[in-house]
């Protein structure tokens, strides 16, 4: 966590009392999340009214696709269909998913290209095809594997023709490159603090004034009806600290990152020759901070057990499904088969990364992919 958000937290942990009440010490809790509310709010180009608190990104997301499709199918049940792309994070998967099984949703996933792009002629014609049928648009600003941006703008000014609300999964972009809710047109956006430095468990809804959401969670009433639940006012206080942090610094922390992840890159291509790089060659067309690769003859598992045991740590994107590993469903859908997908590998640069850490990754990279590759045989 960031060293003030850490503060934040701390402060306000030892503070009693609950942002509802009307006592002193709720009103004092009351304060510290209507300040939180306004420092994130500015922070993401939104107004405080457009705030809702929730315990995450994934709660956020479920609010956004659940809320929005039971709300537009009550003003018209013809509203069935929801348009996702193929490489949401489970977060916005698995309630869309749910929705087909459980609600008579019917889903039509967006395609992508081979850098992860969504193909927005493919989405035009499937909206063009029977517009009023459309309860929802989702569409992450930034995947969380690969790294590629997205085309919301695009996105939003094709659904705006037909007045069809988009929900876009902001929790990668938001903190790291600019972003403005209002500007964006969106209907509702997810923020979520672990992923800028904030403590794990609290996250945003951002929801444009006139988006009417029916609420998941039922309760006290707090956050206008939406979201139930008491205010987590430390979480919040923390959210905010982070989120003040991030975008103060983000210029030249994009900069930064953006310079390590490159040479990292240019290194590991140039110590393993086959590894293939994955995601927008363009530097600018992915988040700053991510650098994913193919190491072909190598299980990312083995790749990343291997490093983890030399201290560096990665991720696979492979999703465990009754002890078996899957492949991730981003590689899939960006058209890799099973194999490529399954030697793939992504390395997160944040906050604390440093050249230090490029090099070290360096150091180990080649006796790894060859006894990852040897092990495969
Ligand atoms: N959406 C994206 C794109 C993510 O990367 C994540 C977390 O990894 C989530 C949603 C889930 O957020 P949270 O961990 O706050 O529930």
């Amino acid at each position: 966590m960031a060293p003030a958000a850490i503060d934040a937290l701390v402060r306000e942990l030892s503070r009693v009392g609950n942002a509802s009440s009307l006592h002193a010490a709720g009103r004092e809790a009351r304060k510290v999340v209507e300040d939180g509310r306004e420092a994130i709010a500015l922070a993401a180009g939104a107004g405080a009214n457009d705030v809702i608190f929730t315990s995450g990104g994934t709660e956020a997301d479920n609010l956004a696709i659940k809320g929005l499709y039971w709300s537009r199918q009550k003003a018209d049940p013809r509203r069935r269909r929801i348009l996702a792309t193929a490489v949401e994070h489970h977060a916005v998967l698995d309630p869309v998913q749910w929705l087909v099984e459980s609600e008579g949703a019917e889903v039509y996933w967006i395609p992508v290209d081979s850098i992860a792009r969504i193909d927005i002629e493919a989405l035009r014609r499937e909206v063009q095809r029977d517009p009023e049928s459309i309860a929802l648009i989702t569409a992450m600003s930034a995947n969380n594997e690969v790294g590629t941006l997205q085309p919301i703008a695009e996105v939003v000014s094709l659904a705006a023709e037909y007045g069809i609300p988009v929900h876009s999964d902001s929790v990668q972009l938001f903190g790291k490159l600019p972003f403005d809710f209002e500007a964006s047109g969106l209907s509702c956006v997810t923020l979520s603090a672990h992923k800028i430095g904030g403590p794990v468990g609290v996250g945003v809804l951002l929801v444009k004034r006139g988006v009417d959401l029916v609420p998941v969670l039922h309760g006290g009433g707090q956050e206008r009806d939406i979201r139930s639940g008491t205010l987590d006012a430390p979480a919040i206080a923390s959210f905010a600290a982070a989120a003040e942090t991030a975008v103060a610094h983000m210029h030249e922390e994009e900069i930064r990152l953006r310079e390590l992840r490159n040479d990292l890159v240019s290194k590991v291509v140039k110590l393993i020759p086959d590894a293939i790089v994955n995601g927008d060659s363009e530097s600018t067309g992915r988040l700053p901070g991510i650098a994913h690769f193919t190491f072909p003859g190598a299980e990312g598992n083995a790749l990343l057990l291997l490093l983890d045991a030399q201290g560096v740590q990665c991720s696979t994107g492979s999703a465990c499904s009754a002890g078996v590993p899957r492949p991730s469903h981003v590689l899939l859908a960006m058209g890799m088969n099973e194999d490529e997908a399954r030697s793939s590998l992504r390395f997160s640069l944040g906050r604390t990364s440093s050249q230090a850490d490029v090099d070290a990754v360096a150091r180990v990279i080649v006796p790894v992919v060859e006894r990852a590759r040897l092990a495969a045989q």
